[in-house]
């Protein structure tokens, strides 16, 4: 159905071998179009829910132990990463993960890996590349040698070399200056303004909430809150425990 959101989770519950539920049936939803926001204090699950996205549970020796979680009407709960990719699912994981010794091109390429378009895949590396110049200025060179804020620019940019509908962001702004943060909330907006939509989590929660149409505060596995992002922007608690505004 068209009203259908693009991407239902519900009631989701993980449990990683030998530890304690990392989500407790948490419920979230994400529309066709625009930016979600997921915000909460260290290890309250938010990358969690997004490895429940992604198909990367797996790896980290987690399981789904009840709900969940749809995809464009479908329950993708049983597939892993390559199958998610080809729907329309692209992660960039937490801390980047570029490959350092690979040129920026062999990087890009490698986000196109499922698909077999030739010529979609030259219309989506030029849109890319025109997105973020750096990325042309330096198309040859190894991807270690780029800034920080560059290889978070080449990592998103990967993700987008796959055509995704849904894009999945993991503390983009982590560990980079406030300038190149304000480059990443405007990439990340103008994705979203080009029809892809957003699951976006961050420690920095001033930079989420005005991004996001929606948010979801995670405390706990559970989901505690949520709300516009004007609205939680503007609710006291979160102001005090997340923005650090009394
Ligand atoms: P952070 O900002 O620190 O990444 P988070 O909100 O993303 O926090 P998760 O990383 O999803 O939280 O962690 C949720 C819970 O699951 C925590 O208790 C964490 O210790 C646990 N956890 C996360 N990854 C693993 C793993 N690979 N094995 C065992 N436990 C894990």
């Amino acid at each position: 159905a068209a009203a259908a959101p693009l991407l239902a989770i519900t009631d989701l519950s993980v449990t990683y071998a030998g530890s304690i539920a990392a989500l407790r049936g948490i419920s979230l939803q994400v529309p066709r179009s625009g930016i979600v926001a997921l915000l909460g204090a260290n290890g309250a699950g938010k990358t969690t829910t997004l490895r429940a996205v992604s198909g990367l549970l797996g790896w980290h020796r987690g399981r789904i132990g009840g709900g969940d979680v749809r995809f464009d009407g479908d329950s993708i709960a049983a597939l892993g990463g390559a199958a998610l990719v080809r729907r329309g699912i692209a992660q960039v994981m937490e801390g980047r993960r570029i490959f350092a010794e690979l040129s920026v091109e062999e990087n890009l390429r490698l986000g196109a890996f499922t698909r077999h378009d030739v010529a979609g895949v030259r219309r989506t590396l030029e849109e890319v590349l025109e997105q973020f110049p750096i990325l042309r200025e330096r198309y040859r060179q190894a991807a270690g040698y780029l800034s920080g804020g560059q290889q978070q620019m080449l990592a998103i940019g990967r993700a987008l070399m796959a055509g995704p509908k849904l894009l999945l962001l993991d503390e983009p702004s982590l560990g980079l200056a406030p300038i190149i943060v304000q480059q990443i909330r405007e990439v990340i907006r103008r994705i979203a303004d080009n029809g892809v939509a957003v699951m976006l989590v961050e420690q920095n929660a001033d930079m989420a909430l005005s991004l996001a149409d929606h948010g979801y505060i995670l405390e706990n596995g559970r989901i505690a809150l949520e709300g516009t992002g004007a609205a939680l922007k503007a609710d006291p608690a979160i102001r005090e425990l997340y923005l650090g505004i009394v």
